[in-house]
């Protein structure tokens, strides 16, 4: 399985090179590359019916041919009348002259192409077995013979009609015309036929394939065991068992993903030094929560319990906490977070709180300033602008343990920064957290143990990817939001609108609010982006906000230039920040209560919705204002979704299902798996089951085998 592809007959290093650039080098590679769709079998659709543009497939027999000659350079064309029972018609084939000679009268082929004004125009061809030996596997043998492989998982050796083991055995649609024909695609400047070709190679050597799940799972799903999975997703002999195949096919990808995501989680985890047990008593944590303005959700409850396990040890003895608190602004994971950190400190350890910028460190200091107001415990903050004065003190009151909890940005990683007895950090905004940046944070916990770590992120993102991306973390959502809160009007706005738009912008700043332009996306570059921003602020601060302080905030500004924005738009020295979409994540600015995002189409739900969330976030209600670029009524009605919609988790389902999986903020850069088969979220049940199927494999030779096939797919942690 793992020799290069030229090792299959008719492949040389030449066009092994091309399917390299496919993606294709190993036999095992070719053998996941399936059909990318299943036509109609070929003997089902005749001449004189086919609709003229709609591709099809059809057996034919030739009657004659020709080379037609032709003046324009490198064109080069052959005709050839083909028929079938119910009519003949003109077959051409455009730059194969090969076939010239192929297509003797009375010779039968399958053509692939699509009809038109001319004629049949043949985008591949494949010869069947001519009248004089037809009739060699008749229907009923087929039937027959698919009955017989359709006997439980692990057989798979002779599938059907296909001599698969016989050197010199013919294509399998060569073999039947009944059954549903796979449509390789093309990719690397190989056709689609020349794909089906090699798959028919690799099919032949499936029985080598080893097969990485325990037969009792296959029994229970009722899946075809590895090789037979693979020759009847690429040569099915009916629907149903290809369906079946490519979904054992799916769930095996998931099922070994998983492992590997799980083996990568259990190794850290034994490689780690012990955490700190938080198991004293919870008299000031519990008083605190008792003494809050408010109950906590359902969903804060229960994190709180999850987390409390973890922090206990009660889970994994000794294991340190790696988990995700996924929910959106607002929806209250501050609350739970510094409800673990007052478990450090109650317990006699410290909790670190690692912002990504400094105005998000000084509002969750001021946050949690509040939140502890009653208790007379006090957070400090560090971040790079703290003075010497103030840090000198801070530090030598962290050493000595005198301080129970701070709140920093990276500063807080610094070698010269030691704690007394760190045993849990709290880092908001997990995709700016690093692997190095983890290592110098389990270096701050007291030698021979390590801290927990409790990821906080904004950024919804459904179940079954968050199952793929952080399948190394645990994942506790909080979906539901607090009540009470103003939800943010949503409106969309017609290209004559503007005007109008901009009206109601000055008003709300007329009333001392502030408010935010997102500028459209510039996919291609930053740098594009960047220049696009400014030109607006300078535009909109000449006509539209003219006598407004109009601010600037955009990715190619260094960080500090960012964090001066940010702050003085946090102060109100600025009226509008005209933004791209760098104020996604992080600043928290009561006063803010309007948005306008132009070119809003151009973004995605869950964007936009991370977008509107930066207003409203005071007493005072907030409006979002969409400003559609190039008008079209599809977008409009994918945007009406988000004026209706206000849960996140929602929209990012939503976005996944009508954009794909990349467009979720916050997840392209996580590098998702690239399942051959698998599709999320698609598959989603499926990779719910996978998990629970792993569970129920237990440690032991299967589960290593599991592994090794795993490791061997998608790379060693
Ligand atoms: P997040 O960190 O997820 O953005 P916070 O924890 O900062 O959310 O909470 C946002 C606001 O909601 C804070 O003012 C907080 O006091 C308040 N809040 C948190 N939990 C609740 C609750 N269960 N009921 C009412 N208000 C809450
Ligand atoms: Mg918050």
């Amino acid at each position: 399985m793992e020799a290069g592809i030229s090792s299959l007959p008719g492949i040389g290093p030449t066009l092994a090179a091309r399917a390299e650039e496919a993606g294709v080098e190993r036999v095992l590679d070719l053998m996941w590359r399936v059909p990318r769709a299943y036509g109609d079998p070929p003997g089902r659709r005749l001449l004189g019916e086919l609709e003229p543009g709609e591709p099809a497939a059809v057996a034919v027999e030739i009657v004659r041919s020709r080379k037609v000659r032709t003046r324009r350079r490198g064109l080069s064309v052959v005709e050839a009348r083909v028929a079938d029972s119910s009519g003949s018609r003109k077959a051409t084939w455009f730059n194969q002259p090969w076939m010239a000679e192929r297509l003797t009268p009375g010779a039968r082929f399958l053509l692939e192409g699509r009809l038109d004004a001319k004629g049949f125009t043949v985008s591949a061809a494949e010869p069947l077995p001519g009248a004089a030996d037809g009739g060699e596997l008749p229907g009923e043998a087929v039937a027959d013979a698919g009955r017989t492989s359709a006997e439980g998982p692990g057989t798979g050796a002779s599938a059907g009609p296909v001599r698969w083991s016989s050197a010199d055995a013919a294509m399998p649609s060569a073999l039947t015309e009944e059954a549903p024909r796979g449509r390789h695609s093309a990719g690397g400047e190989i056709g689609p036929a020349r794909w089906r070709r090699w798959s028919f190679e690799a099919c032949r050597r499936a029985e080598d394939l080893p097969e990485p799940v325990p037969a009792r799972l296959l029994t229970g799903h009722g899946f075809p065991g590895a090789a037979a999975a693979i020759r009847e997703a690429h040569f099915p002999l009916d629907e149903e068992r290809s369906e079946l195949a490519l979904r054992r096919l799916a769930w095996e990808e998931l099922l070994l993903h998983q492992a590997v995501l799980r083996d990568r989680r259990e190794s850290e985890r034994s490689a780690s030094d012990p955490a700190i047990r938080l198991d004293g008593p919870d008299r000031v944590s519990r008083a605190w929560v008792e003494s809050l303005p408010f109950e906590l959700t359902a969903d804060q409850e229960r994190a709180a319990d999850e987390i409390a396990a973890d922090l206990t040890g009660d889970l994994a003895e000794g294991a340190p906490m790696r988990r995700l608190l996924m929910g959106e602004v607002g929806s209250g994971k501050t609350v739970v977070a510094l409800l673990a950190m007052l478990r450090a400190a109650e317990s006699g350890s410290q909790a670190a709180l690692m912002a990504p910028t400094a105005v998000l460190a000084e509002q969750h200091a001021a946050t949690i300033g509040r939140l502890l107001a009653d208790t007379g415990i006090r957070p400090a903050l560090l971040t790079g602008d703290t003075p010497e004065a103030v840090r000198a003190p801070m530090l030598q009151a962290l050493a000595s343990g005198e301080l129970d909890l701070i709140v920093g940005t990276h500063a807080l990683l610094e070698d010269r920064v030691e704690f007394h007895r760190l045993a849990l950090c709290v880092v908001d905004e997990e995709h700016r957290f690093g692997v190095r940046q983890r290592a110098r944070l389990d270096a701050k916990a007291p030698a021979g143990s390590s801290a927990h770590i409790l990821h906080m992120t904004a950024t919804p993102i459904p179940r079954t990817l968050s199952l793929t991306t952080y399948g190394d973390l645990d994942v506790t959502t909080l979906r539901e939001l607090p009540s009470g809160r103003l939800p943010i009007r949503t409106e969309l706005a017609g290209e004559t609108e503007r005007g109008a738009v901009f009206e109601r912008v000055r008003g709300e700043l007329d009333r001392g609010r502030q408010g935010f332009v997102v500028c459209p996306l510039v996919e291609e570059s930053e740098q594009l982006q960047a220049r696009a921003a400014a030109a607006e602020a300078e535009r909109l601060a000449a006509e539209e906000l003219s006598g407004y302080e109009v601010g600037l905030i955009h990715g190619r500004m260094s960080a500090a230039q960012k964090e001066v924005a940010m702050a003085a738009f946090a102060d109100g020295r600025i009226d509008v920040l005209v933004a791209t979409t760098v104020i996604e994540v992080g600043i928290d600015v009561p006063n803010a209560t309007v948005m306008v995002i132009e070119g809003a189409e151009r973004f995605g739900l869950s964007q936009l919705h991370q977008l509107r969330g930066r207003v409203g976030r005071g007493a005072h209600g907030g409006t979002c204002f969409l400003l559609p670029g190039s008008d079209g009524i599809r977008s409009r009605r994918r945007l009406a979704e988000l004026a209706r919609e206000s849960d996140g988790f929602r929209l990012a389902e939503l976005d996944l299902e009508m954009r794909g999986e990349g467009e979720i903020t916050g997840t392209r850069q996580h590098g998702l798996p690239r399942f051959a088969v698998a599709s999320l979220p698609r598959d989603g049940e499926l990779l719910e089951s996978a998990r629970e199927d792993l569970d129920r494999i237990g440690p032991g030779p299967q589960y290593d085998l599991l592994l090794r096939s795993a490791t061997a797919r998608f790379g060693s942690p």
